[in-house]
């Protein structure tokens, strides 16, 4: 019998499965014993996962599928989307560092940004990076200046200057392939601070007034830019294949008339967080751009790439807590606080994005008490999961058990309260590893002076 209130397992990574206690296990490996071998909170990756996620967006987009570091990068995640194909997006000096670090070739780096600094376009030119979109006039401007004020300075001085001599650099090359950022005011049906195509927004260079084709023809002008490509990205969380193809077909006759050879959609595919929530794959996502491109007049040797972030990593991980404290009150409603929270996962206190919880000792269990399940900031808003369905026996000491946290909660932890950051481990094939430790109260102090 099935119950409506378990949690259904397409929330839960590719290789969990009940093992033979009862309780859940991803990798092989019992959620409640990872528990206990590494404490909580942690971040719980299933490695085979992420790679066959890596794998199918290369399939789906094989001109070219760059994963967003945003979402969740270290190094070992970024490893996997190497070894599977993927280029990498990198979008500060510190998202190239750690896909350098981790022996990515900076031929297969994409470099975004609002608002890049001199330092992060000499290191983008020193590494040898593949593109650059470009997403402002005042860009245009840096990069040309940088070209010319680097270009006395050696390597080496550089990388003493930054402290970067485990980096590979070089002389400043001649000149850089470079993407323009396409503002194509598409509004997507989705958070707002996650919305990015949109005409008010301080991302990419507006299609509309004539500005993107004025940017276009700068960079044309430039010796050292080499336009390729035209680049959009509509935003997070979008569920539906047709703002893609609306992007593209606005998109399309600036390629055209620039007579580029590359078109790229950006990334922002949702996924299902909670029960109720579905999201095309990846295949019904490129399906839909590729027939946008297929209607458009584009020729056939215009490569198409994607962007994916969330899409790759959010369902790959669940992150487990101890339950702490449990707190009824009459008539309004039941907390129940875990060790972790808005340092760990910010996104519902930042989006009021829901997410679902459940006892891995019992995964696929009716869910019969809705409670508010809380972290332990000193915030009110410190929420992890707003009236989430748990079972009835729920108890202090339990592990409680988030899943689909694996995109925007470890890259945007942080140390609020002076908590230590959890640990990411990956399991696979009935082992764990850790691959970014965790955080000790020693670390805390570590900058200080
Ligand atoms: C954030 C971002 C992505 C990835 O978005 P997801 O929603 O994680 O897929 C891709 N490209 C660009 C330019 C982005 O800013």
């Amino acid at each position: 019998m099935t119950s409506t209130t378990a949690l259904p397992a397409y929330l839960l990574p590719e290789t969990a499965v009940v093992g033979p206690t009862g309780a859940l296990m991803v990798g092989g490996m019992s959620l409640l014993e990872l528990a206990d071998e590494f404490g909580t909170p942690a971040f719980i990756y299933d490695e085979a996962h992420l790679e066959s996620k890596c794998r199918d967006a290369v399939a789906a987009f094989p001109d070219g599928a760059a994963y967003a570091s945003k979402a969740f990068t270290c190094l070992a995640m970024a490893r996997i989307a190497i070894n599977a194909g993927m280029h990498l997006d990198v979008a500060t000096a510190g998202e190239m560092y750690v896909a350098l670090r981790a022996g990515a070739d900076p031929k297969k780096l994409v470099m975004h940004g609002n608002n890049k600094s001199e330092f992060e376009i000499e290191l983008a030119l020193r590494v040898g990076i593949g593109k650059i979109v470009i997403d402002s006039f005042d860009e245009i401007a840096r990069i040309e200046r940088v070209f010319t004020d680097a270009a006395s300075r050696t390597a080496k001085h550089f990388a003493q200057q930054y402290g970067l001599e485990d980096l590979d650099l070089d002389d400043l090359p001649d000149n850089v392939d470079c993407m323009i950022r396409l503002n194509a005011g598409i509004d997507a049906h989705t958070h707002e601070f996650i919305q990015t195509g949109q005409t008010d927004s301080k991302f990419g260079i507006s299609l509309d007034g004539g500005h993107a084709q004025q940017a276009a023809d700068l960079i044309k002008s430039s010796k050292r830019l080499n336009l390729i490509g035209a680049h959009g990205h509509v935003g997070s969380m979008i569920f539906e294949s047709e703002p893609f193809a609306k992007e593209v077909e606005r998109i399309a006759p600036f390629v055209l008339q620039n007579e580029l050879k590359e078109l790229c959609v950006g990334g922002g595919l949702g996924v299902p967080y909670v029960v109720g929530e579905y999201a095309p794959s990846f295949s019904d996502w490129a399906r839909g751009v590729h027939g946008a491109v297929s209607a458009s007049d584009l020729p056939s040797d215009v490569r198409i790439t994607a962007e994916p972030g969330r899409s790759i990593s959010a369902a790959a991980a669940i992150t487990i807590y101890r339950v702490g404290t449990k707190k009824y009150i009459e008539g309004i409603r039941t907390y129940v606080a875990v060790d972790g929270g808005m340092s760990d996962n910010p996104r519902p206190i930042l989006y009021g994005s829901g997410y679902e919880a459940f006892l891995p000792r019992a995964p696929f269990v009716e869910r019969g008490l809705t409670v508010t399940v809380v972290g332990k900031h000193c915030e009110s808003g410190d929420f992890v999961v707003v009236d989430g369905k748990v079972p009835d026996d729920i108890k202090v000491g339990d592990i409680l058990a988030t899943p689909v946290s694996g995109a925007y909660g470890h890259s945007m932890a942080s140390n609020y309260n002076c908590v230590p950051r959890p640990p990411v481990i990956f399991v696979k094939g009935g082992r764990a590893r850790v691959v970014v430790r965790r955080e000790t109260l020693r670390d805390l102090v570590g900058r200080d002076a």
